[in-house]
């Protein structure tokens, strides 16, 4: 039998698992983590799943080394963020206004990910298991002792949920969640576009949903379309012809001729852990806590997590003197209680506050957008705080 032994065990080397591995073992704690499957290849045309990372957000993959593994041809800055429901009410963000160059970057999920797990090989202290998933696991009061598919033991003094969404680990640990399904779907599009605004995101508001754009590379682009399941359902239905002429003939004027690479659909689920730790355990990233992706903020959420538990696991030194790690666990929970509930409360508002076809609220909602633009210090603090730099 194959006996691993570690400080930290993670389950989920996504990019919220895979970071919080990484910075750990660079302040020399041992790391075991465990994934089901390998990322996602790079093709030539750019993968379906995008995300823009926030300024704080790339300020910590710098830290760990990790952004400068990303060639700069394929991570796209932005620096301009416009948002409307009526093109007379417009609200435009610039980088400029707080001071920075770049707001922060668009690049694909797997290639984030693979550049995570290349810098793996640096540490020795990192060992990857993979494909792995987890049999069983069983907490002695000190240490958990778990074992793999493929008969390896791993004893580990702290264990990790990095799993995503449907966590298996948070639910063997005990931990309950609330949440719900969105009435919406997204609808996931890569495109080419001959009309092309760089480092400028864009996201209209419609009563059924935003429709956001997010720029790549070259003249790739990625249209996150969300609306009722039922009109997504019929768009996926249609030929790819007769999509691209309803993207055309629904945003000719921002993204002018198209053509269509790639398509799929994602269901909207808002989740949240009951707590974050429980005795010997904690959760991080989407296992904690997934939000509405409208404000592009899951990413930048999991990652403050992952900055908020190393920095309280290696300044307590619980390892290198094998002290309780409960009272970090709890000081970790206490750090991400408000930053996550005040985010999902944000992003829940504004789907509430745009998600209807009420004419009053519509206009009541347009003279704030038209206030919050003549703003120069509201607007100064809503991209603080969604760049995570307030
Ligand atoms: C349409 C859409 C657009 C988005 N856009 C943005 C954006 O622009 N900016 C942003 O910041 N966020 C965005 N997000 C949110 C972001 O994608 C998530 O918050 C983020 O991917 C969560 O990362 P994670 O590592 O916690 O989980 P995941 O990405 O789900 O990774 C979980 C990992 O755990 C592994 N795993 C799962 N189960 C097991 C198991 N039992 N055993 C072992 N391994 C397991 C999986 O293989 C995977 O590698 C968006 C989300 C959606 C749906």
């Amino acid at each position: 039998m194959n006996k691993l032994f570690c400080d930290v065990l993670i389950f989920g080397a996504g990019i919220i698992g895979a970071s919080l591995a990484l910075r750990l073992s660079q302040s020399g704690i041992k790391v075991i983590i465990v994934d089901y499957k390998h990322p996602i290849p790079i093709k030539k045309k750019p993968h379906i799943r995008v995300a823009a990372i926030n300024y704080a957000s790339i300020e910590f993959l710098r830290e760990i080394n990790v952004w400068k593994k990303i060639p700069s041809d394929f991570c796209t800055p932005y620096h301009h963020l416009e948002v409307w429901e009526w093109s007379s009410a417009k609200v435009i963000f610039h980088a400029m206004s707080v001071g920075l160059s770049k707001m922060g970057y668009i690049v694909e999920n797997n290639r984030l990910q693979l550049a995570l797990w290349e810098n793996f090989i640096n540490f020795k202290t990192i060992t990857l298991c993979c494909p792995s998933m987890l049999i069983s696991m069983y907490y002695d009061g000190c240490d958990w002792r778990c074992i793999l598919d493929n008969g390896v033991v791993i004893i580990s003094r702290l264990l990790i949920g990095a799993d995503g969404m449907h966590s298996q680990i948070r639910k063997k640990l005990g931990i309950g969640v609330i949440g719900w399904k969105y009435h919406q779907c997204c609808m996931l599009l890569t495109i080419e576009t001959d009309k092309y605004k760089h480092g400028t995101l864009w996201q209209i508001f419609t009563p059924y949903g935003p429709i956001g754009f997010l720029p790549l590379y070259s003249h790739w682009g990625s249209l996150m379309w969300y609306n009722t399941p039922k009109r997504i359902q019929e768009l996926q239905k249609l030929p790819i012809e007769m999509l691209e002429k309803e993207i055309e003939s629904n945003f000719q004027k921002q993204l002018g001729n198209i053509k269509l690479h790639n398509m799929a659909v994602v269901p909207l689920i808002r989740q949240r852990a009951h707590e974050y730790v429980t005795t010997g355990g904690a959760l991080v990233g989407d296992a904690a806590c997934s939000l509405h992706p409208l404000a592009g903020q899951g990413i930048n959420l999991g990652l403050r997590d992952v900055i908020s538990l190393s920095q309280l696991l290696i300044h307590s030194r619980v390892f290198e003197e094998r002290s309780s790690v409960s009272e970090v666990l709890i000081s970790y929970q206490k750090s991400r209680e408000y930053d996550s509930f005040l985010m999902q409360s944000c992003i829940d508002w504004l789907y509430v506050l745009f998600h209807n076809n009420c004419l009053p609220l519509k206009i009541a909602r347009n003279i704030t957008f038209m206030a919050v633009e003549r703003s120069y210090y509201l607007k100064k603090q809503i991209l603080k705080y969604a760049l995570g730099i307030l």
